[in-house]
């Protein structure tokens, strides 16, 4: 059977959500009168989701679970969505419905008008702490002005594509991802559509902040060498000042002044550069850490449950 829209949802510990999660999709769906599936990818739950993805599987043909083996982030269970995924558009959304499903409609009209990548802007946030709504605000900003791929500001990962866009992303097997700017890399016709996030149906937020500071960076190293030129740049301003400051302090000296006399200038000196030299090691050390990932080439997931069909 020819499949229209493929809806993916990462699941992770999202028991409560689930069913109204599927409820609301398949209303929403069944509205439009096109043949769709709703991608489940559990992404190591602990909670019974598992069973209850299983179950919903079982009942109804469209909804089909891929389970994973261990938890292995949001950002591969996107990627394991897809690869699972047959429809002619893809669309991914989160399972806590804070993206309302009911949004997908407007995406697949902007589709329809010949767009391959719709993206949803969040023009209102609802239940989200003035901490997160603005770190993420400043986040969206800080990537836009330090990478070359224009990245969408106020946009998460709540997107529809076309197939021919799911078929380039499938092949960028990066393991450190960021699959919104991954979507912004490849081009193609892409046109935002504004909508209101809700707040969480139930749960908490899978995403503490030490989580969005690791995708933080991920983005920034996935897509800008900014941290390496400003290593380098704190590497001139250094060599500047030494090359100004040595006929200074030779001449001083010889002129009999009394000034840099003493240990504390010097170890001031030492622990500005010895700063700046680790710094820029540990910015270095980041880059190799990730280059050694890739290179190890293991795969990006294991699942222990594909879809049977
Ligand atoms: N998620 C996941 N694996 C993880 C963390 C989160 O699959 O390791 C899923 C989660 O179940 C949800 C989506 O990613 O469907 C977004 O997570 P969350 O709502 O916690 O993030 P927030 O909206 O707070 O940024
Ligand atoms: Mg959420």
């Amino acid at each position: 059977m020819k499949i229209t829209y493929s809806i993916v949802a990462p699941i992770y510990n999202e028991i409560e959500n689930l069913p109204e999660l599927y409820h609301r999709v398949k209303e929403v769906m069944d509205s439009s009168g096109e043949t769709w599936e709703l991608i489940l990818v559990d992404d190591g739950s602990t909670d019974g989701s598992t069973d209850k993805i299983r179950e919903l599987a079982k009942k109804d043909k469209c909804v089909r679970p891929v389970i994973f083996a261990r938890n292995f982030g949001h950002q591969v269970a996107i990627t394991a969505g897809w690869d699972y995924a047959r429809g002619d558009a893809i669309v991914i959304i989160d399972a806590d419905l804070q993206d309302p499903p009911e949004v997908i409609l407007e995406l697949a009209k902007k589709w329809r008008e010949g767009y391959e990548v719709v993206y949803a802007v969040r023009a209102e946030r609802e239940g989200e702490t003035w901490f997160k709504t603005f770190t993420a605000s400043m986040f969206y900003r800080l990537i836009q002005k330090i990478t070359d791929v224009k990245i969408p500001v106020d946009t998460g990962d709540f997107r529809l594509m076309d197939r021919k866009v799911v078929d380039v992303l499938k092949q960028m097997r990066e393991r450190h991802r960021f699959p919104r700017g991954m979507s912004a890399w490849v081009g193609f016709r892409q046109i935002g559509v504004e909508y209101k996030r809700a707040a969480r149906m139930a749960g908490a937020t899978k995403y503490p902040f030490r989580k969005m500071l690791k995708l933080a960076l991920n983005a920034i190293t996935s897509f800008s060498y900014f941290p390496l030129q400003v290593a380098t740049f704190f590497g001139f301003v250094s060599a500047g000042i030494a090359i100004i400051a040595i006929p200074v302090v030779v001449y001083m000296r010889a002129s009999g002044s009394q000034a840099f006399f003493g240990q504390a200038t010097t170890l001031i000196a030492v622990l500005f550069l010895g700063g700046v030299q680790l710094i820029s090691l540990g910015i270095l050390g980041e880059y190799i850490g990730r280059l050694y990932d890739e290179a190890k080439g293991r795969p990006l997931y294991i699942v222990r449950d594909a879809p049977e069909d």
